[in-house]
């Protein structure tokens, strides 16, 4: 059995920004925090380590009842913006989950910073979301790495002899590289987000990609093409 645990911005979709739009508008709806926000980086990192990040940003303080009010808020404004923003799903995604998902040797999953409802939200407008199966997701985790032992442990969930070497974590930042690595899976480091792939090169992915078009050479490569 493979495991394949998918990244999702930058990897399977390009959400034209509108994760950051509703984040902000969130902030502004709840918070009245407005004004540009400078000094944050979002790629790779979890939705609970970039909201932290934010809420200090605008002086708002972290606790249980501002996180639940950001969260809902930021859920109920998240579709619209994934409709006004000009997102798509990237070069050679479909294809690739369409060939992955009927077999009967590979098991799909998310590996993601996104909340769990915002993955849902943004994989249900780009028709993903019944691709996977389980995920690891950032509503907890400031550090990715736990993203990915959480992920793990949902895979040995479903699959409990499964090996971290027959696990694949697929993404497009040194994080993803990184995370994979936490947990002894083998990683897919693909160009198709912010970092080139000159800079994805030196984090040492098993196998770096231009984009996921170019899966088939990897699948052949290491055995899983069929
Ligand atoms: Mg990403």
């Amino acid at each position: 059995m493979n495991v394949f645990l998918f990244d999702i911005d930058g990897t399977l979709i390009d959400a034209g920004g509108a994760g950051q739009e509703a984040m902000e508008a969130a902030l502004a709806h709840e918070f009245g925090a407005s004004g540009p926000v400078s000094g944050i980086h979002t790629a790779g990192r979890t939705d609970r380590a970039i909201a932290m990040d934010l809420f200090q940003f605008h002086g708002i303080d972290i606790n249980d009842e501002h996180w639940s009010r950001y969260q809902q808020t930021y859920f109920r404004l998240l579709p619209n913006s994934l409709k006004t923003r000009s997102g798509a799903v990237l070069p050679g995604v479909i294809s690739l989950l369409e060939r992955l998902s009927p077999r009967e040797d590979v098991r799909l999953g998310l590996l993601t910073g996104n909340f769990a409802e915002g993955a849902k939200l943004k994989l249900d407008h780009y028709g993903l979301f019944d691709h996977f199966e389980f995920g690891g997701f950032g509503d907890n985790h400031v550090d990715r790495d736990d993203v990915a032992r959480d992920a793990f442990r949902k895979v040995q969930g479903h699959l409990p002899a499964i090996q971290p070497d027959s696990i694949w974590v697929i993404g497009d930042t040194p994080s993803d590289i990184r995370c994979g690595r936490a947990i002894g899976a083998k990683v897919v480091a693909v160009a198709t987000g912010m970092f080139g792939a000159h800079e994805l090169e030196p984090h040492r992915p098993d196998v770096l990609l231009k984009d996921l078009r170019e899966a088939d050479a990897w699948l052949q490569a290491a055995g899983l093409r069929q």
